[in-house]
C-alpha cells in the first residue's frame, strides 16, 4: 500500500500539486461521505507574482486566467488520481467541476455534498474566513483545489479544526463590490447564506486577494 500511497503522491507532486492531505471522513455522514472513507486534498497555490498583478491592476479587469488554469488543473490531477486508485483495484471518485455535475452539486443552492474546503480544515490546513474561503497561514487564501474521495487503506492525517483567526478583519467585506460579504465568523453547521451571498458573487477575486494573509504570502514570495 505505502509503495501506491507514495507514488501517488510523487506523480501528483511532478505535475504542480504544491498540498497533498489524506484524511479519514468515515465519521461524516453518508449524505457527505457517499460511503466513502478517506478524502484526498490535492491544493495548488497561486503563483505571487499572479496575484501581485491583481493587487495592482485596473479596478475594471478580472484577470482569472491563472486561478482559472490551476481550478482546472487541480481537477484533472484528482480525475487522474482516481483513475491511479481504481487502476490498483480500489474505488475513487474524483470531486472535479465535470464530475460533480451528475448528482453531488445542487444548482439551486451552489453547494456540494461535501466541499473541497471542509476535507481541507479536517486535514488542518487553516480555517473559514468570512470570505467563505479557506485560509491559511502559508498562502492566505491562494489555493485552489480538489478531491478525491476513495477507499483505498491509505493512512491518514486529520488535524483538529481551527477555529477562525480573522479576528476583527473586516478586509474582505469592506473590499467586495458586490457587498456579499456579511462579516459573519464561521462556525461549524453554520449556514453559508449568512456569511456570503453567493448568488450575487461576481467572482472578481478581491476578497482572495487582498485578504491580509494572501498579501503576506504575496509580500514575502513576489520577486522584486
Ligand atoms: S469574489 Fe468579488 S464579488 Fe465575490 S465575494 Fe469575493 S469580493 Fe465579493
Ligand atoms: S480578509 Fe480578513 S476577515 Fe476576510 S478572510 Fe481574510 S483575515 Fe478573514
Amino acid at each position: 500500500m505505502i509503495v501506491i500511497v507514495n507514488t501517488l503522491i510523487k506523480s501528483l507532486t511532478n505535475h504542480g500539486a504544491n498540498i497533498i492531505k489524506i484524511i479519514d471522513i468515515s465519521e461524516l455522514s453518508e449524505a457527505e461521505n457517499s460511503g466513502y472513507d478517506k478524502a484526498i486534498l490535492i491544493g495548488l497555490t497561486l503563483s505571487p507574482t499572479y496575484l501581485f498583478q491583481l493587487t495592482h491592476e485596473n479596478d475594471n479587469v478580472i484577470d482569472s486566467s491563472e486561478f482559472g488554469e490551476k481550478e482546472h488543473q487541480a481537477d484533472e490531477l484528482a480525475e487522474w488520481a482516481a483513475d491511479f486508485i481504481c487502476s490498483n483495484g480500489y474505488k475513487a471518485f474524483a470531486q472535479s467541476e465535470r464530475n460533480l455535475i451528475n448528482g453531488y452539486f445542487n444548482n439551486d443552492t451552489k453547494a456540494t455534498l461535501l466541499p473541497h474546503k471542509k476535507i481541507a480544515i479536517m486535514a488542518g490546513l487553516g480555517w473559514i474566513g468570512k470570505n467563505n474561503l479557506l485560509v491559511t497561514k502559508e498562502y492566505g487564501c491562494a489555493v485552489c483545489m480538489c478531491t478525491v474521495l476513495t477507499n483505498a487503506p491509505f493512512p491518514t492525517e486529520n488535524k483538529p479544526i481551527i477555529m477562525p483567526r480573522c479576528k476583527t478583519c473586516c478586509v474582505c467585506k469592506n473590499i467586495c463590490p458586490s457587498q456579499v460579504i456579511h462579516g459573519t465568523t464561521w462556525e461549524p453547521g453554520i449556514n453559508r447564506d449568512t456569511m456570503v451571498d453567493v448568488y450575487h458573487c461576481e467572482g472578481c477575486l478581491k476578497c482572495l486577494v487582498f485578504c491580509p494573509l494572501t498579501q503576506q504570502y504575496m509580500k514575502r514570495n513576489v520577486v522584486k
